[in-house]
């Protein structure tokens, strides 16, 4: 059940014009509310970013797409089509990695190409192992996805699925390496199908396997490039945004949430103008949020990332972008 705000709800102010804001926003305009979206910044994207300088645009963020489907979600809420906003070419190879040994993988999204290219590098068993190894992270995804990715988790008690139950069964709370490892016994595909827990700031050595569902959203559902670059995404959500009458504000800085009995009543901006509206949705992160925006007392528990520390032994490159991996990756997170 999800939580429902009570009372009039036609005005919204959308905090933030982050890809979360922009989202939030299309999603509110589907449904028929008055958006305004307020941005510190000059354009939209937050930590998915453009650096305009010397007269090339850089992203500051991001550098690929996974998962577009997301992305045509909250265009489809206006009515939108993602392939009318955005051209996305599809990355072949997904990867190229790089081992000491001087060998080196392709990574596919295709499975059947990647089997071909598993068995040509290492063998017709790992290549085995790699098949049972998607079926794995796709199910991850199956029973994931709908219950407890995309979706609103108000209570504890939200998480009480049947899913849950299947992720249980299928070693989802177990480690993630030895998990990988149960289906890879090369070290050079056991690396390859495990790092993307670092996206989420894990070593897959402390990682549930659950986050093997990661591996799935890149290297089996595929990796994009959108012409125009990664700024090209939240320019076009929020083009879309503006077209279904969303008011943007942009180089606005807002200080402060005003509350009246217990409920959000406007937000104030740095040169003291006040914008009222009955709901206010607040992208910035959750703890400045709380601490800046909102005042307030209630202690808010920080997120925390650990970093991955670089070793100079490169194990692993993609073609599109440049990842460094330690060879003791788990070890560098554990000393953070
Ligand atoms: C180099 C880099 C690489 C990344 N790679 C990946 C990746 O491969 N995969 C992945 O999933 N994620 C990746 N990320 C993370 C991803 O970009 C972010 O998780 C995502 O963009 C966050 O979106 P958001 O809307 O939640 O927050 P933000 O982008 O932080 O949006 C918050 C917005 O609120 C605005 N704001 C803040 N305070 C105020 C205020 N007081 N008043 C008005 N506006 C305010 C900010 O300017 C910003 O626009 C990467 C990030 C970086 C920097």
């Amino acid at each position: 059940m999800v939580a429902k705000v009570k009372g009039p709800t036609d005005h919204v102010v959308v905090v933030g014009a982050g890809l979360a804001g922009l989202s939030a926003a299309l999603r509110l305009a589907g449904a028929g509310r008055k958006v305004t979206v307020v941005e510190r910044e000059s354009v939209p994207g937050g930590r998915n970013g453009l650096l305009n300088k010397s007269g090339y645009s850089f992203d500051t963020g991001p550098s690929v797409l996974t998962m577009p489907d997301l992305i045509a979600d909250a265009l489809a809420c206006v009515g939108e089509d993602i392939k009318d906003w955005l051209d996305l070419v599809p990355l072949k190879p997904l990867y190229r990695a790089f081992y000491h040994d001087g060998s080196q993988l392709d990574v596919h999204a295709d499975t059947n190409q990647m089997q071909a290219e598993i068995a040509k590098t290492i063998s017709q068993e790992e290549a085995a192992g790699y098949g049972r190894y998607v079926e794995f992270v796709t199910k991850l995804y199956k029973y994931e996805m709908n219950d407890f990715i995309d979706r609103n988790i108000d209570s504890p008690l939200n998480l009480l699925t049947p899913n849950l139950a299947r992720l249980v069964a299928l070693g989802g709370f177990r480690k993630l390496a030895p998990k990988v490892n149960q289906f890879l016994k090369d070290p050079r595909t056991q690396k390859v199908y495990s790092f993307q827990a670092m996206y989420a700031g894990v070593s897959p050595q402390q990682a549930l396997a659950i986050y093997a569902v990661i591996a799935y959203m890149d290297s089996v559902n595929g990796v994009f490039f959108p012409k125009g670059g990664m700024h090209a995404v939240p320019r076009a959500l929020a083009a879309a945004a503006e077209k279904h009458g969303v008011t943007f504000k942009y180089n606005t800085t807002v200080t402060s949430v005003e509350k009246k009995n217990g409920r959000a009543t406007a937000v104030i901006t740095e040169s003291g103008e006040r914008i009222t509206a009955d709901v206010f949705v607040l992208n910035p992160d959750l703890p400045v949020a709380w601490r800046d925006l909102c005042q307030s007392s209630a202690s808010s528990t920080p997120l925390h990332a650990s970093h991955c520390l670089l070793d100079p032994i490169r194990v692993m490159t993609i073609l599109h972008i440049t990842i460094f991996i330690s060879v003791n990756h788990g070890m560098a997170s554990l000393m953070n």
